[in-house]
This record gives structure tokens, sequence and C-alpha cells, in this order.
């Protein structure tokens, strides 16, 4: 036997000696708790009883080395024995232990709780119960899982199985726990007090204790019982009757698991795995909810698009993706109200739905949302500034389902992504129009490519210090058979939003280097610029199909210039690096185009591999409003380039004072409508040629002489 250790109830060492002595030789098991429930002392009867050796005991809290028991009479009787300071009696039974203790609680003048326990296991047992029972109804019954009991005809508790004992702890405690306790009033009793699952159960053993109903189920939730920090128990009552008189079976079933099993698919059937948000089912569902509530209240659908999350996931990897989809949907949640939900669509798709909530309404809660970008998202150890592009759609008349809602808020992110992302667009009439219309230029536009309907106008570039053209740029033009012919500006976009700019710009790489073969074989020394695009670079195709190109025309790289806008590169600088720096290995030169119309940083630029800056014909022009600003922001431009080893480009110059203005300020080359408009090939060929031949130079004819008013692009074949 082991000797009691721990700190005895008193300092005093002659008191000390002789209670631990005496308490050390009695039967009953004894111990002592500090005022936070840790056993600081017990005897050894103690541990035997608690079937735990002493070292592990003392200093430890009696919840944690027996957590059956929290919530339980026991720590009922802990507090009252505390607040009251008069003994407390109280029986439980621990699962783990299996055995059914009485308990006696005092306060002692330290403070400090002394326990006095007794196994009253026997006593609890079937053999003392007042029933007749054969061993063999003893055996089934403890052989059956479920906590079951017989009830006398008024609805005492006659007998009890195994099971039970465990269950008349916190775990699952029916409705009364105790052979001898009346069952049926412990179930009218708890329905009093307002338990519904109480009321029927009491209804439902009535039925069957009074032979009416033939059997009774009721699955029903047990809340945890105070203190205890867990979820609800779920449990199946069945009751029959065993004979005439009548006796009636009452067996209690944990279901928990089953329940919570399907509690779990249920929840997630509704909500998105990775954010935990309302899914597109929920949506719906919410949407409609909102619809069907009153015809008079509006509600709102807010769809939004993070801009370039593709790209965070092809730089940083998915996972990363999916921190940033987890991030925002936390900011969203915090921005709404309780009324509004935040789901998750899928991919980079967020809706709100917000209720009761017009297309103003609609508008402030977008700015809102696109205030949760302010800040910039921390992925993999960096800083990343997102933007989202936002779609609102009120109800109205026209809307008849959570579809109708939902898709013409997508038409108005789509729109707002269209029209230059990180805004927000609110659905009208109008804007389904112009979808529809882009909606047929793609379903056209596959075709076109087939069909030949593509032709090229050539824009040549004027070297200002010779006068000479150096360069031609290569313009798409669609020549539909009933639009006539559409602007490259009406149909680029849709053509990079369904992947076919890339075959196309293949097919044009193609045809203008055969072009600029044909020139050199006329005598003009002329290099190509032909327009690539930001999808192009991250197709991963660029290089192979600018070097197929200029090999199958058997055309010096040197003569091929590629256009990428300033805006294009800064999507993915490293990306667009790699790729344009093996091109100038290869001798292609590189053009930053429509520069100063993106945000790129002056770092941004002077790492880019690029030979020209073509600057922005609004740069060139300036706005109407100034007159000073065109030339300070041109040389600057002009000085930037020359500081960077880049040759300046004005473009869209459309008067002599712009063509003076782009001299002066030290520009290379300039372009635009004063010096030529976009060509058709043999016009712009036989045009130098002919100069060639007169003057020995390859120069266009003087803007006075002839060539007064820019003509409109024309088409023809390339
Ligand atoms: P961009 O690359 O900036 O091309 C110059 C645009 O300015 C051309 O319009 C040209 O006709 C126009 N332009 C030239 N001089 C003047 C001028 O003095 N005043 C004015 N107001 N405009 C002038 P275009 O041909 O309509 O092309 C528009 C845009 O479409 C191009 O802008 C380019 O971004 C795109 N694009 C055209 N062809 C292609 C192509 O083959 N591939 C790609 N990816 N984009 C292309
Ligand atoms: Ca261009
Ligand atoms: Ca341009």
């Amino acid at each position: 036997m082991t000797e009691p250790q721990g700190r005895p109830p008193s300092a005093d060492p002659s008191w000390h000696e002789r209670v631990t002595e005496a308490l050390s030789t009695i039967s009953d098991a004894v111990c002592c708790l500090d005022a936070d429930d840790r056993f600081s002392w017990l005897n050894p009867s103690a541990e035997r009883l608690l079937d735990r050796r002493l070292a592990d005991l003392v200093g430890r809290s009696v919840w944690e080395v027996f957590p059956d028991l929290v919530g339980t009479d026991l720590q009922d009787a802990f507090g009252r024995a505390r607040t009251t300071g008069g003994v407390q009696q109280v029986e439980c039974c621990d699962e783990h232990l299996d055995r059914w203790l009485e308990g006696r609680v005092l306060l002692d003048h330290r403070g400090e709780l002394v326990v006095f326990f007794r196994d009253v296991h026997e006593r609890r047992t079937p053999d003392e119960e007042p029933v007749e029972e054969s061993s063999l109804l003893r055996a089934v019954l403890n052989a059956l899982p479920a906590r079951t009991a017989i009830l006398d005809p008024e609805g005492r508790i006659l007998t009890t199985n195994a099971a039970w004992c465990r269950g008349a702890t916190a775990r699952g405690r029916p409705y009364a726990a105790r052979v001898g306790a009346d069952y049926l009033e412990a179930c009218r009793t708890a329905g009093a007090a307002g338990d519904q699952d109480a009321v029927a159960a009491a209804e439902g053993l009535g039925a069957v204790l009074s032979g009416q109903a033939p059997s009774f189920s009721l699955d029903y939730a047990l809340a945890p019982r105070e203190g205890r920090a867990m979820a609800p128990t779920w449990w199946h009552l069945q009751a029959f009757p065993v004979d005439d008189r009548p006796r009636v079976v009452v067996s209690h079933t944990d279901i928990t698991d089953r329940v919570t099993a399907e509690q779990r698919a249920a929840w997630q059937a509704r909500h998105d795995h990775l954010t935990s948000r309302p899914n597109r089912a929920a949506l719906h569902e919410a949407i409609a909810d909102a619809m069907a509530e009153s015809a008079s209240r509006p509600v709102t659908v807010l769809y939004m698009d993070i801009d370039g999350f593709k790209q965070v996931n092809d730089t940083l990897g998915h996972s990363a993706g999916d921190l940033l989809l987890q991030e925002l949907a936390s900011r969203l949640t915090h921005r709404t109200r309780p009324t509004d939900l935040v789901g998750r669509l899928g991919g980079d798709e967020f809706v709100v739905v917000a209720r009761n909530c017009d297309a103003g309404g609609g508008d402030a809660l977008a700015r809102r949302f696109r205030s949760v970008f302010d800040e910039p998202f921390e992925l993999g150890g960096s800083l990343l500034p997102l933007t989202a592009s936002i779609g609102i759609a009120a109800s109205g008349p026209a809307h008849t389902r959570p579809d109708d809602l939902l898709r013409d808020a997508d038409a108005a992110m789509y729109a707002a992504k269209a029209s230059g992302r990180n805004r927000h667009l609110t659905f009208t009439p109008a804007l389904r129009t112009e979808l529809d219309d882009r909606w047929q230029i793609a379903s056209r536009l596959r075709e076109a490519a087939a069909q030949g309907e593509f032709t090229l106008a050539w824009q040549p570039v004027v070297h200002l210090a010779t006068g000479e053209v150096t360069s031609c740029e290569a313009l798409l033009r669609w020549n539909h058979p009933q639009r006539g012919l559409v602007a490259p500006t009406d149909f680029i976009p849709v053509a990079e939003e369904n992947g076919l700019i890339v075959p196309i710009t293949r097919w044009l790489l193609q045809v203008t280097a055969a072009q600029c073969r044909a020139w050199t074989e006329q005598g003009l020394h002329l290099s190509i610029a032909v327009n690539v695009s930001a999808v192009h670079l991250s197709s991963g195709t660029l290089i192979e199909d600018v070097l197929g190109a200029v090999a199958a025309a058997e055309l010096p790289a040197e003569q091929v210039v590629l256009e990428l806008t300033e805006t294009s590169l800064a999507r993915n600088p490293s990306q667009a690096t790699r790729q344009l720096s093996t091109l100038r290995d290869h001798g292609v030169q590189i053009a930053i185009d429509d520069f100063g119309t993106g945000y790129s940083s002056l770092s941004a630029v002077a790492s880019l591999p690029a030979d020209v800056l073509k600057v922005d014909r609004t740069l060139v022009s300036g706005p109407a409003t100034s007159i000073a600003a065109p030339e300070a922001v041109l040389r600057a431009v002009a000085a930037l380039g020359s500081a960077l080893g880049m040759q300046v480009l004005a473009e869209g110059v459309e008067t002599p004072g712009q063509l003076d203005l782009a001299r002066s300020v030290g520009c290379t080359f300039a372009q635009g409508h004063h010096l030529s408009p976009p060509l058709p090939a043999e016009e712009l060929g036989t045009l130098l040629t002919e100069a060639r031949r007169r003057t020995g130079r390859q120069c266009l004819p003087p803007p006075e002489g002839g060539r007064t008013m820019p003509s409109p692009p024309v088409a023809t074949s390339g």
C-alpha cells in the first residue's frame, strides 16, 4: 500500500500525523480538494476506489481526471458545500470507473473540500431491485447496448440494464435515472419546464402504458449539462409493452454519431468547403427567399470577381490562391450587415445577397466591398495589391427566379471587367444588348478566321531625323459579311477572352513576315510591328510563334517589332521579361505600346527588356483643357526613354503642331494620321517604291502635298 502523500489538510504537525494516520486506515475513501478542485491529499482507499495512483491524482483537477463527472450532481454538491458550508450528500456514477459512488462533501476551516466516498454499486445494481427476473432476462438486458429500463404500469423504473448506469451520467441522461424513480413523472416535469421532447415522451409513454398505443418512438436532443463544453447528444427513445400488465421496456439508443453525420452532410451540401461560406445552392435559396418575402422590398445581388486571380494561382500556386480566397471571404463577411449574406459561387467569384436593398444601396455596398482591397493581401511573404470587379443587379418585375438576378449581376460584372476592371457597374437593359452583341461577335469570330475575313492595314512609322519610313505597324481588320468593317477595339477583347487571339496572332505573324519579305524583295527596307496581347504571354507559345513565322519567311528577326501594352506587361512582369529577353536575344525588337495610359512605376518600365517606348496619343495631343501639359509630359517621357536606352515614338500625331512637338522634345519616331493613316499593303508598297525611285529616299509624300486629311482605315486582304 502506498503511503499517503501530498499536502495534509492542516499545517499543524501533530494534527497532521493524527488525522493522516486515522484517515489512512479507514475503508472509506477520503480526499481533499483545494479551491480549484485539485486533489491535495487522498487516503489509500481513495486510490483503490478511484482506480488511480496517488501520484496521478495529486495536483490535478477532479474534472480533468474524471471528465464524465462534469455537470453531474457531484459538481452541484461541491458548489453547494462551498456556498452553504453544510454537508452535502450525493450519488454519482462515472462511466470509466463503471461504479455508483456515494459521496459526502464538506468544507473544512481552510476552505478545502473534504470528500468521503463509498462504493454503493451493489446497492444500485439490479439484485436489490424490486422486480423478480430470470437470469435470462438479466443477461438479455445487460447484453443490450442501448440504455434500457423496464417501467411498471405507473411508469416507475423497475429495473435497468448495465448500459443504464453509463446513461445515468452526464452523457445522455434519460429523463429519470434511478431505479424506483417515476420515469413518466420525470418526463412530465421536464415537459412542464419547456422541454417539448419531454412533452412528446410523456404523451407517447402514457399511451403505451395505458394500452392505447402498441409502441412509441422518439428522436430527441439532450443539451449538454451546464459547464460542459459539448455539443448536444442525440437519442432514439423506443417504448413497447412486455406483457399485459402492462410493463413497458424503454430503450435509449445513442444516435449522436448518425445525427451529427447527417447534420454535417446537410451543412456541406450548402457550404463551400474552402471558405465555409454558403455555396451556390444556398445562395439560390437565399435569393429565392428574399424575392418571395415581398415584392415591394427589392433584393440586390452583388457579383464579385477578383481581377487577375488566375495570375495569383499561376505564379504563387494554388494553395496561395486558396489562402487568398479564405482571407477575402473573411474580410467580406466582416463588412456585411447581419441581414446580408456573403457566399462563394466557386473560383474567385463571390456573391452578396442584400435584402431590402435597391440598386442605390447596392452601389454603396459595392464601394464598401471594394474597399476590402484597400489593404494588400499578404501571401507567401509578399504583399499583393489586388482589385475586384463587381456587378450589381436589383430585383425588378423582370426577375422571377434567382437565376435571373444572378445572370444580370454576372452580366454587369462582366461589363465592369471589360471596361477596365477595378470598378463596379449596375445592370441595365442596354448592358444586356451590348453583351448580346459581344456574344454574337464571339460566336462568329471563330468562323471569321476560317473564312478569311481578317485583313490588315499598315500604318507607317516615320524616323523624325531623316523623314524616312523605317517600319510599319500591322493593324487587324475584320470584314464582317453583315456588319461591314469591325474595329479591332470591338473584337480583340472578345478574341482575348475566348482564347482566339493566340491563333489569330500566330496567323498574323506569318502573314506580316511574308509581307515584309515581299517588300524587301521590292527593294524596301522596312521593319514590321505586330501587336501582341497579354494573353499570348501567358499562353507560353509566343517565342515559338514569332521565331517560327520569321524562319518560314526567311526574314531576319531584327525586322520584327513586337508591341506589348504597358498594362499587359505590368500584369506579370517576370513572365514577360523571361520571354521578351529570349526573343531579344534572337534579334526581335520590343516596343512598349500605349505608354502613359497604364500605371507602371518607373522601376517597372526600367526593368523591362524593351527597345522602343510608344507614347500614347493621349499624351501627344494632351487633354483638351490643358495646353502646356503635352510638351512637359512628352519631354519628360522622351528623357525617360533615352535615359533607359530606349527610342521614343510619338503615337497619334494628328497635326503639324504635334509633329513639331514630337521632334522638339527629342522623339525618334512618329506615327499618326497627319503622316499617314493605316493603308492597304499594296498602296503603301507602291507609295514608298515610287518615292524611292523619285527621291532615292523611302519617304511619304509631304502632308501638305495632296495628303491633307487622314482617310479612314481601309480593309484589304493581308
Ligand atoms: P494601337 O496598337 O495603339 O494602334 C494604334 C491605333 O491608333 C490604331 O487603331 C490606329 O488606326 C490608330 N491611329 C493611328 N494614328 C492615329 C491618329 O493620328 N489619331 C487617332 N485618333 N488614331 C490613330 P486601330 O487600328 O483601330 O487599332 C486599335 C487598337 O486595336 C490598337 O491600338 C491595338 O491595341 C489593337 N489592335 C489592332 N490590331 C491588333 C492586332 O493585330 N493584335 C492585337 N493584339 N491588337 C491589335
Ligand atoms: Ca500598337
Ligand atoms: Ca498604341
